[in-house]
């Protein structure tokens, strides 16, 4: 891959070497991936491919001890993803298009889910998920005319880490592995 992405996987292996806690290493985590969707000039065509059917989760790097975990989402027209939490921390860097994200907390009573805000990210923008800062959202692709990518970077092997779906009604959690989805060959 290109040296642009290899200096960002370079970056992030040097910064979870001393296993820094959450709330130092997310800022520089968000400022190596902005500096990686800066420009839209790196990510390989099998990487970009939208599936009419759903939208795609294709794996660019997963960390040899799986410490954190590289993904370029393709989002096509009208797509999004159901609403789900992440268990570890992530940082989402919009390279393409564009996303919206609506982030949830859940009633303690009675488990049902509380829609709070809702955010736009253009090219070049940056935001971040966690257990701490709010772990709970749905996000659907903003652009009506083509498809959008964002590149996501998790604090483990995210395909393989259990998770939940919620139900939008009720809040039911229900556990799910998300996988990757693999480029066309
Ligand atoms: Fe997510």
């Amino acid at each position: 891959m290109s040296g642009k992405f290899e200096t960002f996987i370079a970056g992030m292996t040097t910064l979870l070497e001393p296993k820094p806690n959450e709330a130092d290493l997310l800022p520089v985590c968000g400022a190596l991936l902005e500096q990686l969707v800066a420009v839209d000039d790196w990510l390989p065509d099998s990487h970009a491919v939208s599936n009419p059917e759903t939208y795609c989760q294709y794996l660019l790097y997963r960390d040899p001890e799986a410490r954190f975990s590289v993904v370029s989402f393709v989002w096509g027209v009208g797509q999004e993803s159901p609403i789900h939490d992440h268990r570890v921390w992530g940082a989402i860097g919009m390279l393409r298009g564009a996303e919206t994200g609506t982030v949830y907390s859940r009633d303690d009573n009675t488990g049902k889910l509380i829609e709070g805000d809702s955010v736009t990210l253009e090219p070049g923008m940056v935001d971040f998920v966690s257990p701490r800062l709010g772990d709970i959202h749905r996000v659907r692709n903003a652009d009506d005319k083509q498809a959008s990518i964002s590149i996501h970077v998790y604090g483990a092997d995210i395909g393989a880490v259990e998770r939940r779906v919620y139900d939008p009604e009720t809040g039911e959690p229900s556990p799910f592995v998300s996988g990757y989805t693999l480029p066309p060959q």
